[in-house]
């Protein structure tokens, strides 16, 4: 069989079939959809999955990593360095505490650099937000000393980091916290929905109050703090728990993914993976590579020839959102201050890598870059 040339290859789809189906159907059979005993049984399977001692669901990776803040207590005025290479929402809930987010370059790992983070301390600085990308793991025994030489907290992006080791241990579990997200293209999903992870009996307190008006059992109308609704409910946590079952299945199927695009495309390709010699673990997020010189003339080969792809991350330094919001001059700002960041979003390349992909697309995509190469 090959694949029919006249349907759009997806950038990415979920995972998902009459497990999950299933999942849902029980919380209708129940009769019991806000969260309640499904949403339980998620928290404590994914306890005994990514090793957290303990854990609140929140409705998004972006509040979760909110509610991460707000119990570190990040307030107005305060600064938390923050790389300038990953999705918005990292530096999105740092503005929503109030606080500000200093945008710090990457290394070639994509991952936060630290000498150029230690450049950044200023008396405001309170904590610093590594991001684990594209299923790779932070350097998190350099990003914990960091903090501590600094009086730093530590509050972990590991929204694409479900499964991913740092030196054996899970990514998010290292920081005071950990944040995990649940979006659609995440490596499990309950279409919205993340978790806050910590080690520490106050901070888990604290996040239980945030997350549901101020109160730690519900059916109580006394409210000893002042919280929200961050809540999910047991139609997401069930989908959680059937994908969770599958996240065995998820890993090898990305890990071949991955293979199977090395084997395929050229050998002037290389794939992004951790080093060799790196302690990171390497769950696929996507499947990248670099393009010398750029990546746009392939991008817009790849959209005609009916592939859906993905750019890398857009520099946060240039959104423009957080110019306006800083009255930033760009001109003034100097070429070499996130010099890695942007050559990263000049060349990178997200290809279509979700776990349903056939092979035969993923052929048919190989083929097509091959053939660009040698144009
Ligand atoms: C997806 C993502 C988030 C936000 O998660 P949502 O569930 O979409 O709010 C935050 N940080 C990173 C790095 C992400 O990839």
């Amino acid at each position: 069989m090959t694949h029919d040339i006249s349907k759009v290859i997806p950038q990415f789809q979920p995972y998902l079939d009459h497990l999950e189906l299933q999942a849902v159907k029980e919380c209708f059979d129940a009769n019991w959809i806000t969260e309640g005993p499904k949403s339980k049984e998620f928290v404590t399977k994914l306890s005994s999955v990514l090793n957290f001692k303990y854990g609140v669901l929140a409705s998004n990776g972006t509040v979760a990593l909110y509610m991460g803040l707000i119990a570190m207590g990040i307030k107005p005025g305060d600064e938390v360095i923050v790389p300038d290479f990953t999705f918005i929402a990292s530096a999105n809930a740092i503005t929503m505490c109030g606080a500000k987010p200093i945008f710090c370059d990457i290394d070639e790992t994509l991952h936060i650099d630290l000498k150029k983070a230690k450049k950044l301390i200023t008396r405001k600085t309170r904590a610093i937000m590594p991001v684990h990308i594209y299923g790779m793991a932070c350097d998190m025994e350099s990003v914990m000393q960091f903090a501590e030489s600094n009086g730093l907290k530590v509050i972990e992006d590991a929204a694409q980091a479900v499964g991913v080791n740092w030196n054996g241990k899970q990514a998010g579990t290292f920081g005071d916290i950990g944040t995990f997200s649940f979006f659609a293209d995440k490596t499990i999903t309950t279409g919205e929905g993340g978790l806050v992870v910590t080690n520490n009996a106050e901070t888990y307190e604290k996040l239980q109050y945030l997350r549901n008006q101020g109160r730690i059992n519900r059916g109580s109308f006394v409210h000893p703090e002042i919280g929200y609704n961050f809540r999910m409910t047991d139609l997401q946590s069930a989908i959680g728990l059937a994908q969770l079952e599958k996240l065995a299945e998820i890993i090898e199927k990305k890990k071949n993914i991955l293979n199977h695009y090395a084997k395929s495309l050229s050998s002037e390709i290389n794939l992004i993976k951790p080093d060799e010699n790196s302690k990171s673990g390497h769950i696929p997020f996507r499947v990248c590579f670099r393009v010398k010189g750029g990546s746009q003339p392939l991008l817009k080969f790849l959209a005609e020839s009916n592939i859906e792809t993905r750019t890398f991350f857009y520099p946060l330094h240039s959104q423009p959102s957080y110019i306006k919001k800083y009255n930033r001059i760009t001109s003034r700002v100097p070429k070499t201050k996130f010099s890695v960041s942007d050559k990263m979003f000049d060349e990178g390349v997200c290809l279509p890598s979700w776990v349903g992909i056939s092979e035969e697309e993923i052929e048919y995509i190989c083929e097509k870059i091959n053939e660009f190469l040698l144009r």
